[in-house]
């Protein structure tokens, strides 16, 4: 049984002062002196005011200077259009969002995958941000709430999405190529200067050859006009949970990784939209834990119990058990966990 320590809710700045004493007793042998420590959190879309606040991610960038590491505020761009679309405004929106107390890296930028080998049914190879090869170790520091297609975004989700290249992104959530919408294309051309596979020639619209298309979704960002979608059916949302989890799994497999999940600002979407819905229930707490499926199941059951129903199926109609149940069945960890209250 995994121990999954939680600090309840209370007045922000009593649980910032709780961290480190969380990170104390997950710490173990994770060693950051000396080193870049990925921090890995959610900057919040445009508009979104339920992303976690900043002071969350700030005191753990403190813990690990004192610990002697040099932490780094860690993300991937977007594959839906938003201002996280591109790395500039990605960044400009962290600050203005409060995250501006460490560098803040954009893993994907340029579209760079590191390809990292797979084992699990979906994958043999998943696309991560390239840079995410720089680092060693990385704290897992996550907002816990609602999300439409994985039913739950929680600390598996903030890395196994979080952290997948734009085209690994755009596999995560379907198998196919991205969709052309002639009825938006103005022709400019764009998308087929950029396209890296020349798969896309510009007639009286943009045409793309799915036999040449590689999926790097680059079309998907950089056209002007919105004409290029994502083909979000033909996927299930246990489909989608379980590409999660490979990306996590090959993620964590090579940064070691402890975890932090945040119940509080409990919303029935994720903060990748402005609105991501009412806050549905009182703020639960801080949870913590180096075996991220035994924190992932904590995190579910303490929502739903608060919330006296499946609060993620009422949301979305989607079973979530999915992440813990297939990040168990690869290897990831346990789900069986014994909560530990810290005063
Ligand atoms: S997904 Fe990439 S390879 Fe495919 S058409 Fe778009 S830009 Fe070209
Ligand atoms: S960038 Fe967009 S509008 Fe321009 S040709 Fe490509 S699909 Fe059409």
């Amino acid at each position: 049984m995994s121990k999954v320590y939680f600090f309840p809710a209370d007045a922000q700045q009593s649980m910032v002062n709780a961290l480190p004493k969380l990170y104390d007793k997950i710490a173990g042998d994770f060693a950051v002196h000396g080193k870049r420590v990925a921090i890995k959190t959610h900057f919040g879309e445009k508009g979104n005011t339920t992303f976690l606040p900043p002071a969350f991610a700030k005191k753990i960038c403190d813990i690990v200077r004192t610990h002697g590491g040099e932490p780094e505020l860690i993300e991937c761009n977007t594959l839906y259009r938003g201002e996280r679309l591109r790395t500039e405004n990605h960044i400009k929106l962290a600050k203005a969002h409060g995250f501006d107390f460490a560098p803040v890296v954009i893993c994907d930028d340029g579209g760079k995958n590191w390809n990292i080998a797979s084992e699990g049914k979906h994958f043999k190879s998943i696309k991560a941000g390239a840079k995410l090869k720089d680092y060693e170790i990385m704290i897992a520091v996550t907002h816990c709430k609602g999300h439409i297609a994985a039913g739950y975004g929680g600390a598996l989700k903030n890395i196994g999405m979080g952290l997948g290249s734009r085209a690994g992104k755009l596999e995560m959530h379907a198998k196919v190529k991205p969709i052309f919408e002639s009825a938006k294309c103005k022709a400019c051309g764009i998308c087929a200067s950029a396209c890296p596979a020349n798969a896309i020639v510009i007639e009286k619209y943009a045409v793309m050859d799915k036999a040449k298309c590689i999926g790097c979704a680059t079309c998907i960002a950089v056209c002007p006009y919105g004409a290029v979608g994502i083909p979000w059916s033909g996927t299930t949302h246990e489909e989608i949970q379980e590409r999660i989890v490979e990306y996590a799994h090959g993620i964590t497999g090579k940064i070691k990784t402890i975890y932090f999940n945040f119940l509080l600002n409990i919303t029935p979407q994720c903060d990748c939209v402005a609105d991501s819905g009412p806050v549905k229930m009182q703020d639960i707490g801080i949870l913590a834990s180096d075996d991220v499926v035994a924190l992932e199941q904590a995190s579910i059951d303490m929502i739903n119990k608060a919330y006296g129903k499946d609060f993620f199926k009422e949301s979305n109609r989607i079973e979530v058990s999915v992440q813990p149940a297939y990040a168990e069945a690869i290897g990831m960890g346990k789900r069986a966990y014994e909560i530990v209250k810290m005063a």
